[in-house]
């Protein structure tokens, strides 16, 4: 029987000024922006995590460390296609993902098909095999206070192409 493995990935980053606020791949006029080394997009830093988590391969500071100038700045699309690049090395393909971002604003939804299709295509797998949902933090806590935002991420990796 192929195998088969669950990963899970969580990731938060703060929201700061002057920053462009980027999720999922995508740029999403707000007036803040996540702050962090590479472009701070906790969605696909979350996705990533998971990834890496499934095959046991440690977490995405290890592969890709906020100490490298290399990240500085870059585009977590490139992060997210070189773990693809990593799983398909070892055997694995992904089969699906169900993740969730946490964010009082700005609102997500208009954007998650363009993440979806965006992620499918550096994946190169379905859109339909990519869940992306959205909540708000209902005004509690940190989150609630708009300080950040998170992004959790659950997937499953087959073995085989
Ligand atoms: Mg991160």
């Amino acid at each position: 029987m192929k195998d088969i493995r669950i990963g899970y990935g969580f990731d938060l980053h703060r929201l700061k000024e002057g920053r462009k606020l980027i999720l999922g791949g995508l740029e999403i006029p707000f007036e803040r922006g996540l702050d962090g080394h590479s472009d701070a997009d906790a969605l696909l830093h979350a996705i990533i995590d998971a990834m890496l988590g499934a095959l046991a391969l440690g977490d995405i500071g290890k592969h890709f460390p906020d100490t490298d100038p290399a990240y500085k700045d870059v585009d977590s699309r490139v992060l997210l296609r070189a773990a693809n690049e990593l799983i398909t090395q070892k055997g694995y393909y992904v089969g699906n993902i169900d993740a969730t971002i946490v964010a009082e604003r700005p609102k997500m939804n208009p954007h998650i098909p363009e993440m979806v299709k965006r992620i499918g295509e550096d994946l190169k797998i379905s859109p339909n095999r990519i869940s992306l949902k959205a909540t708000t933090s209902e005004k509690i806590g940190s989150l609630g206070r708009q300080e950040g935002i998170s992004a959790t991420a659950c997937i499953l990796l087959f073995e085989g192409e």
